[in-house]
Order: structure tokens, then sequence, then C-alpha cells
């Protein structure tokens, strides 16, 4: 029987919610899950996948620093190349870079080859809530429920980054690009396309949104399907 063990990074955020729904995904799919909060490099080496959630990527990574974390967090996702997700202050950490930082900059995991815009969308007054279609998630599956706060977009995709394996976009959020602005003139402002909000690359996912705060395990059951690959 197949048993896979998945971390979920302790030190700040949704990480109780995001144990939760691994646990309840891994039920839907009768996979034999084992989820564990990892606090310490030695939990970390027991996992085969592991989650980082949303939270405050300044404080996640000021944590990590402190805690001896930051050095086995890279090469879990780099040198070992495990499966890693990362949500909202997640996705910033697993970026190779990050726009918008505090003054001196923070420090990043990386392993996506990606430039992110840390609270694109605004303060946590302006978060929002839209239903989203996930081509990933099978064609004409019921949309997903997207939580937003003070959540990042991709800005950039870098080209030339450490490349075996190409950035995929998995998603975009259509419509908000422009936002301030109205009338005809913002379908061609700019690329209307839509924001990217989901990436992969590799063994790396990251995601702008927080699935974790929905009751909604479809994303965690498809990414718990794609490291047992079934
Ligand atoms: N913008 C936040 C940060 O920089 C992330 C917000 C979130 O995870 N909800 O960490």
């Amino acid at each position: 029987m197949i048993f896979v063990t998945i971390g979920v990074l302790a030190l700040q955020g949704g990480f109780i919610e995001h144990v939760n729904l691994v646990r309840k995904a891994a039920d839907q799919i009768n996979l034999n899950v084992k989820a564990i909060e990892v606090r310490t490099a030695d939990e970390l080496s027991q996992c085969d996948g592991l989650i980082i959630p949303g939270g405050e990527s300044t404080t996640i990574s000021f944590v990590a620093a402190q805690s001896g974390l930051l050095e086995p967090l890279r090469d879990f996702v780099k040198s070992q190349k495990k499966h890693v997700w990362g949500t909202c202050a997640g996705l910033i950490l697993l970026s190779d870079e990050a726009n918008a930082t505090k003054k001196g900059g923070q420090e990043l995991i990386g392993g996506l080859g990606v430039r992110v815009h840390r609270n694109h969308f605004g303060r946590q007054i302006e978060s929002f809530e839209s239903s989203m279609d996930l081509p990933f998630l099978g064609e004409g599956s019921a949309p997903f429920p997207g939580v937003f706060i003070r959540a990042p977009v991709v800005e950039e995709i870098l080209s030339g980054s450490r490349s075996d394996s190409d950035v995929q976009v998995l998603a975009k959020l259509p419509g908000r690009v422009n936002k301030m602005k109205t009338g005809v003139s913002q379908a061609n402002t700019k690329d209307d396309s839509g924001d990217i909000i989901a990436v992969k690359q590799g063994k790396v996912l990251g995601m702008s949104f927080h699935p974790e705060l929905t009751s909604d395990a479809r994303i965690h059951a498809w990414w718990l399907k794609s490291i047992v690959g079934q």
C-alpha cells in the first residue's frame, strides 16, 4: 500500500487548515497519508512532500532563519527536488525573486523561476473571493472558491532560470488587470488575459490564493495524486 508523509511548515499562518484538508483529501481519494506539522529539519527529512501555507512571508522566513530551517528548506526544494506547494505567502517564499518586499529585502527559499509582486491586490481590507475555473482540476469541473488575501501575483516568468523544466502557468485570474480603470479602454491597456495566480515548475507548485481557507479539498487531492503518480 502506498504511504506518503506530507509536512506542513508550521512556523506561522494557516498550517492547521492545510493539515486538515490534506487529511480530508487523502480520505476522499483513499490514500494512506500521514500529515505532520514541520518545525525542525528532522521533521522535514521525514516528508515526501511539503506545503508552505499562507500567512506573512516575512515572518515565516524570519522564523525559518532563526530556527536554522532556511537551508534545509532550500535543500529540500532545490537539491532533493521533493514536492513542494506554496499558497500565498508560500508562493512568495518559493519564488526566485519578489518585488515590493520590506526594506532590506527578505530571504526566500526559491525554486520557482518567477518574480512575484507581493500584496498585488492591495491591503487586507481589499481581500476578495472569486469563483475560478481551474483547468487542471479537469475540464468542466465546478468552479473553485478562490480566496485572495493580500495576495501576490506572478508578474514575470524569469527566462534563463535554472531549468530542468519550464515554468508552467496553471491558472490566471481574468478581469482584474487594471482594476482601477473603467470603460472600453480597459481591455486594451495591457495583457488582458489576467493575472497569473498558479504556476508549477518541476515539482514546485505555487498559488496566490488560499485553498486551505475553504472546505474544498479538490486541489489537495489533485496535488496528492500527482505525488503518488496516479
Ligand atoms: N502578502 C503576504 C506576504 O507578503 C501574504 C499574504 C497571505 O499569505 N495571505 O506574506
